[in-house]
């Protein structure tokens, strides 16, 4: 029986839609990542983030979660503001930053147009965010950005999106398993909106350090 590895291989074929779109964006700039983004951080993390899909410019220019995005200002920012984080965020893979007992992945590994993966996409990639999760032993909680994160981290723990609702600042004990700390997403336009404000996402974060420790 073969066994899914938490990360999938960068060409991983099993969603045609975002194979296509994947191709398309390595014929328009070879000289991106154009593949199926790996998850960032510390094999021994007690936080796990989860985010939605690499950001065409984001990691599916870069290769690394949340660089070169607007999203990732704010979170990796945090991330340093709460220690879990040393260096110099500069928005390039190469710019030494790293994470300290925490890691960061995404629910759908590739990038989707819109940033809008379908439903199907969610399931067929669940199995590398099941294998993520299951991969770090040390885990105490996971912070979902997003609706979607959500609900894909409830069903890896065989829970259902009734069992407990999308909210910002929500917690959830996942069944056999560690904390999911519910967020909006630190998206540009979340933020530009005001929908989620700095303060709003260092509440949370240091909800999510103290269930952490
Ligand atoms: S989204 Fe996930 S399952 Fe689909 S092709 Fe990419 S890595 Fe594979």
């Amino acid at each position: 029986m073969s066994v899914t590895p938490p990360d999938a291989p960068k060409d991983c074929p099993r969603c045609r839609r975002l194979v296509a779109y994947r191709e398309e964006n390595a014929r328009a700039h070879p000289d991106w990542f154009n593949g199926a983004a790996p998850s960032f951080g510390d094999p021994n993390a007690r936080l796990l983030v989860v985010g939605l899909a690499p950001g065409r410019m984001g990691a599916n220019r870069t290769g690394r979660p949340f660089t070169g995005d607007y999203a990732g200002e704010l979170l990796y920012g945090t991330l340093k503001k709460f220690g879990f984080a040393t260096g110099e965020y500069r928005a390039d893979p190469n710019d030494g930053f790293t994470l300290v007992g925490a890691m960061i992945t995404n629910a759908v590994r590739c990038a989707p147009p819109e940033n809008k993966p379908t439903p199907e996409e969610i399931k067929t990639c669940r199995p590398f965010l099941n294998a993520r999760i299951a991969a770090l032993p040390k885990l105490k909680v996971i912070v979902a950005l997003g609706s979607i994160a959500h609900e894909s981290v409830l069903r890896t723990h065989g829970m259902k999106p009734t069992d407990s609702k999308f909210a910002h600042g929500a917690e959830t004990a996942l069944l056999n398993g560690p904390t999911l700390v519910s967020s909006y997403h630190c998206s540009r336009y979340n933020t530009q909106t005001r929908r989620l404000t700095t303060e709003m996402f260092e509440t949370l974060f240091a909800r999510a350090k103290e269930l952490a420790i």
